[in-house]
């Protein structure tokens, strides 16, 4: 194997659509920023695998998730990916969807803040500042669902009715029905990565948000897990809000809040709880107010998308998904078939994951090095159509320009 320390081996996923606009951008500007940061001593070995459309031109017709493809990822263990259209019919997993579970990537992480210049709906996105770990394997993205009418659901409905003594409601015989799986385990692997990296990256407090008091068996139990979990395996670096209440019912309100101000004072990080419809309200009203965010995958979903708009949109939020071994960095975004291949695609999303990948190489320097030339671009009103509009002020530049401008 030709991989050294300072040479890494990393896969690459052009992928469909605007990736054969955001992809090129992206390999180019980590380049330059890894070549200026150890002045030519390291640099990315890049190679190429394939996925979706390409893969198909590639190794033939139908061969979208090439077996090639899954082997390379496991090998080399960081991958890097541009977004992939799913294929219609033929009841196929979406791409993305077989990969994480083939993988088991079971983190999803998207950091959201604020690029100056950025146009936004919020009157204080610098405020926004947070790091999102959606659960990436579990809740109703398992995908097990009847519709209605199918004798699954038929045969269902007698099961809650007749066996399980099901009264609350009365069902319709046309009713749906989907499956809501959530583990202990998968929980809780979730919420230690995000305790874990609140720790290490001197945040200060994990935001359990949850459904609990709709789902008491599913979102609720995600939040006691998480509590006792926190208590559990992170004593001493952490105080929980289940805590806080404990003193205040002993103690009184007074004697609780002093206990989490002497505990922020000693820098632990405070493990806390919202409401996810709450939680949406709040990133609106006090985005401040939270740092590392942990919750499951639906709730994920919608968070991510809400609070990628506070900072510029999808165009702009990177992700990762992430196992305890394996990574892959990918663009949050679709395949925007609207602008394909048009050359206006804003590259930023896939760049950021870069950033992300270049931090979990360790490789801070070159990471910081193309942050501050984003802040800068961004700072000079030098941004693609996607901002661009959104502003009104500047002129739209092409997605190689834009990439341009961060490498000079
Ligand atoms: P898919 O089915 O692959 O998810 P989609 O059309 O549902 O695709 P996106 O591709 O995410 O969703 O696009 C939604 C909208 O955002 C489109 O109008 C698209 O042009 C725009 N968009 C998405 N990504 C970018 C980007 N990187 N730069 C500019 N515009 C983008
Ligand atoms: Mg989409």
């Amino acid at each position: 194997r030709l991989e050294t320390p300072s040479q890494p081996i990393i896969p690459f996923i052009e992928g469909d659509g605007i990736g054969c606009d955001v992809t090129p951008a992206m390999l180019a500007v980590v380049d330059k920023a890894v070549a200026a940061a150890y002045g030519g001593q390291r640099r990315i070995a890049w190679m190429e695998i394939y996925a979706g459309q390409k893969a198909c031109t590639v190794y033939g017709e139908g061969q979208y998730l090439p077996a090639e493809t899954m082997a390379a990822i496991q090998e080399f263990k960081v991958a890097i990916k541009g977004p992939l259209e799913t294929p219609v019919g033929g009841g196929m997993r979406s791409l993305n969807v077989a990969m994480r579970q083939d993988l088991d990537l079971y983190v999803c992480q998207r950091p959201v803040r604020y690029y100056a210049g950025t146009p936004s709906p919020i009157c204080h996105p610098e405020r926004v500042d947070m790091v999102i770990f959606r659960e990436n394997a579990e809740d109703i993205y398992a995908g097990i669902e009847w519709p209605a009418g199918s004798p699954e659901a038929e045969k269902l409905l007698r099961f809650l009715q007749d066996e399980l003594g099901v009264r609350k409601i009365r069902f319709p015989a046309s009713s749906a029905f989907g499956i809501k799986p959530v583990s202990r385990e998968g929980s809780e692997r979730l919420i230690r990565r995000a305790i874990a990296y609140a720790l290490a990256h001197g945040r200060k407090s994990v935001t359990l948000v949850h459904k609990g008091n709709i789902m008491k068996f599913t979102e609720g139990a995600f939040r006691d897990w998480g509590y006792a979990l926190a208590e559990r395996e992170f004593a001493g670096e952490v105080f929980t809000w289940q805590q806080k209440s404990a003193i205040a019912k002993a103690e009184g309100k007074a004697a609780a809040d002093a206990a989490e101000a002497a505990a922020v004072a000693a820098g632990r990080v405070i493990v806390k709880d919202v409401i996810a419809d709450n939680f949406l309200q709040q990133i609106l009203l006090r985005p401040e107010a939270y740092d590392v965010v942990a919750t499951l995958n639906l709730n994920g979903d919608y968070i991510s998308d809400a609070l990628a708009a506070e900072v510029g949109g999808i165009g702009m939020a990177p992700g990762a998904n992430l196992s305890d071994t394996h990574a892959i960095f990918e663009a949050t975004h679709g395949t925007a078939p609207d602008i394909a291949g048009q050359g206006k695609a804003n590259p930023s999303s896939l760049i950021l994951s870069a950033v992300m990948m270049l931090e979990h190489l360790g490789w801070q320097e070159a990471a910081a090095r193309v942050v501050t030339a984003m802040n800068g671009a961004i700072a000079a009103g030098q941004v693609t159509g996607d901002l661009a509009v959104l502003r009104g002020d500047v002129p739209a530049l092409s997605t190689t320009d834009f990439a341009q401008a961060l490498m000079t």
